[in-house]
């Protein structure tokens, strides 16, 4: 069965834990959100899908969901005594990576190719692919003026009141819509709606080609909201409850179920009165068993 997962950076790379213990990884294909691409430190970021890589072959630090466990910072102390401002603290393995991507940017290459050969020399089997070749722009309108996404959430610590999330809406990378097209199911993972999950819907054929196909999503929004970062402030901002009723709102044209925790279970006639179909698990992902249980109730929702 060949499965395509819409990724960003934290929830959604959990799942993939689980994921790939059930399936064979080779039939998996990962579209990865590029919303918060960016130069820091003289190298380009693309911070979803080196997490998504890095998960996939078990090298993810699994403590920030963010770089390579057990790399050292040696160049980042370094060009942080020379002056360097390292806004984002990049380990020396997880830099060479970016040194790589960057270097291949320069020499013309886009984003997918490279990404493709990353994974490939990683000895990564599954496909791992930007949603867009070309950078969005991306800000965050707030009370106190558009911030740059990188300064509302480490400089501010998302704590400005969030007005809107603005961001520009991109082609797709050359696989995007046929690899949806040629699934047998599309999984959404709990990742962020508004700044990982539509940033991806929103590319023009992505929607159509889910409505298309078998899509379930699960929901990132427990109880009174997010598990982690400020998804809820981006729901709210934008009109949705920070809720998996929220979420079911947001998703109801292109998703065919949503799985939500087993802790919102009243709200669960709720949600099917919106999506059709409603999935309860336990989703907050704290021990591989916990993964694997709720990879397996994804996959039984094509089979039934
Ligand atoms: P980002 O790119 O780092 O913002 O990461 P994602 O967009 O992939 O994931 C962020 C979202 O993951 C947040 O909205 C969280 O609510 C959600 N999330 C993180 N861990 C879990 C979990 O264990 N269960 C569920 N249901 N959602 C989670």
């Amino acid at each position: 069965m060949k499965i395509t997962v819409l990724s960003g950076g934290t929830g959604t790379p959990k799942l993939l834990q689980g994921l790939k213990e059930i399936v064979d990884v080779e039939d998996l294909s990962i579209i990865v959100n590029t919303v918060e691409n960016n130069y820091f430190s003289g190298v380009y970021i693309s911070g979803d899908i080196d997490v998504v890589m890095y998960t996939l072959i078990d090298m993810i630090d699994e403590e920030f969901w963010y770089g390579i466990k057990g790399d050292t910072y040696v160049t980042s102390e370094t060009l942080k005594k020379l002056g360097c401002p390292e806004k984002l603290r990049i380990g020396d393995k997880d830099r060479a990576i970016m040194i790589q991507k960057t270097k291949l940017l320069k020499e013309g290459y886009k984003l997918s190719e490279i990404v493709d050969l990353q994974r490939k020399k990683l000895g990564i089997k599954s496909k791992v692919m930007p949603m867009s070749d070309i950078d969005s722009d991306i800000y965050i309108d707030t009370d106190i003026g558009n911030l740059d996404f990188h300064d509302f959430l480490i400089d501010k610590q998302c704590k400005p009141q969030v007005n809107d999330v603005v961001y520009s809406i991109v082609p797709p990378a050359p696989e995007v819509i046929d690899t949806i097209k040629n699934s047998d199911m599309v999984i959404i993972g709990p990742s962020n709606p508004i700044t990982s999950i539509m940033p991806i819907v929103s590319i023009e054929g992505v929607k159509d080609a889910l409505k298309n196909k078998f899509v379930v999503a699960i929901s990132p929004m427990v109880g009174e909201g997010a598990v982690s970062g400020p998804a809820s402030k981006f729901m709210n901002a934008l009109g949705y409850e920070a809720s998996c009723i929220g979420v079911a709102k947001l998703y109801s044209d292109f998703v065919d179920k949503l799985i939500i925790d087993s802790q919102d279970e009243n709200l669960s006639e709720d949600v099917k009165n919106i999506i059709g179909d409603v999935g309860i698990c336990n989703t907050m992902m704290k021990s591989l068993d916990i993964k694997k249980n709720l990879a397996k109730m994804v996959l039984d929702s094509y089979n039934l």
